[in-house]
């Protein structure tokens, strides 16, 4: 078996396309483009060209975007009273603050200050609350992006996932967690595994769906998968090569997986791309509920 490749580039296209068609709608009819503040502290390399992508991705969909780049030295205090200022500005509709953020801040309290509303990263305790609940209608949550992003592209690969057996292996706030909640959500069996689950490889050969969030250079192996699984690969690791270049690689071992599974994202331009086109289809979103409108159907 060859697996298909999921190409979460091509759907992150179509899905930012679709968020440009709706800021161009809500231009016209209430005369009101969809605002995002994207906040970073610090000089970290990989940060600035993420937030780079985000503020370039996010003039294309017809959004204005809002960039504030302040010295690592930042004081919390100072980075409280900006995002009280965006929360209180009504040409922002969303804010987001680029983690990490340096040692000395407390980033859970930075997190918890941007008001539920325009938390667009989907990180605020009233998000996650609701997402856990499976609230609905004017209560529904912001959905984190990635896992948000990744449940499509699950969706869109296999269609109902009702009864399926999930295996995410990672349980971080950001990923792991998220991921579980809205698996539940579409009924699937959800198991979630950490740096403690006994038995990992047996327990991966049992997910008809296989998500990896760990942060470990190829750690899932092909032996780990059972025929015909949906792999989906969150990881993002920058690992050397031979000519001292280096390259980018997931937590799977793609090569060896490809003969198991029956799809797979790749790494890069898999989960990587919905990130960004998720997080702009959240502002929008929350451009609308600003208004008093219906969610848009993205
Ligand atoms: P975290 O470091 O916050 O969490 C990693 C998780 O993996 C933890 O739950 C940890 O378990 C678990 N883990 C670590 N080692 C093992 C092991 N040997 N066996 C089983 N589980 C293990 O990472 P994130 O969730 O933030 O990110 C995960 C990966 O996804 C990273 O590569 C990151 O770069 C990438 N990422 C990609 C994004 C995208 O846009 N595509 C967005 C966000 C992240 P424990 O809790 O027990 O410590």
């Amino acid at each position: 078996m060859t697996a298909k490749l999921i190409d979460g580039k091509a759907f992150a296209a179509g899905l930012r396309g679709r968020v440009k068609t709706g800021a161009d709608a809500l231009m016209s009819s209430h005369g009101v483009k969809p605002g995002l503040a994207v906040v970073i502290v610090g000089e970290d390399p990989a940060s600035q060209v993420y937030v780079r992508n985000k503020v370039k991705q996010t003039a294309e969909a017809g959004m204005e975007s809002i960039h504030h780049e302040l010295p690592a030295s930042t004081e919390q205090s100072k980075l409280e009273a900006l995002i009280d200022d965006l929360n209180a500005d009504p040409k922002i509709h969303g804010i987001l603050v680029q983690l990490p953020l340096p040692g000395h801040v407390d980033s859970d309290a930075v997190l918890a200050r941007i008001t539920p509303e325009k938390d667009v990263d989907g990180f605020h305790e009233v998000n996650v609350g609701r997402l856990s609940i499976g609230s609905t209608g004017r209560s529904k949550p912001i959905i984190p992006c990635t896992p948000w992003g990744s449940l499509m592209l699950i969706q869109d690969t296999l269609g109902d996932i009702t009864g399926a057996n999930a295996v995410i292996v990672g349980r971080s706030n950001i990923v792991g967690k998220p991921m579980a909640q809205l698996l539940l959500g579409a009924n699937a069996t959800v198991t979630v595994a950490h740096s403690r689950t006994r038995d990992l490889p047996a327990l991966c050969k049992t997910a008809d769906i296989l998500v990896a969030a760990v942060g470990r250079p190829e750690m899932v192996r092909g032996d780990w998968v059972r025929d015909g699984a949906c792999i989906i690969d969150v990881g993002i690791n920058r690992i050397p090569k031979d000519d001292g270049k280096t390259k980018l690689v997931g937590d799977v071992a793609f090569d060896e997986c490809l003969g198991h599974a029956g799809s797979i994202t790749p790494v890069p331009g898999g989960v990587g791309p919905m990130t960004i086109a998720c997080l702009l289809a959240n502002t929008l979103t929350a451009a609308h509920r600003s208004l008093d409108l219906d969610d848009p159907e993205v």
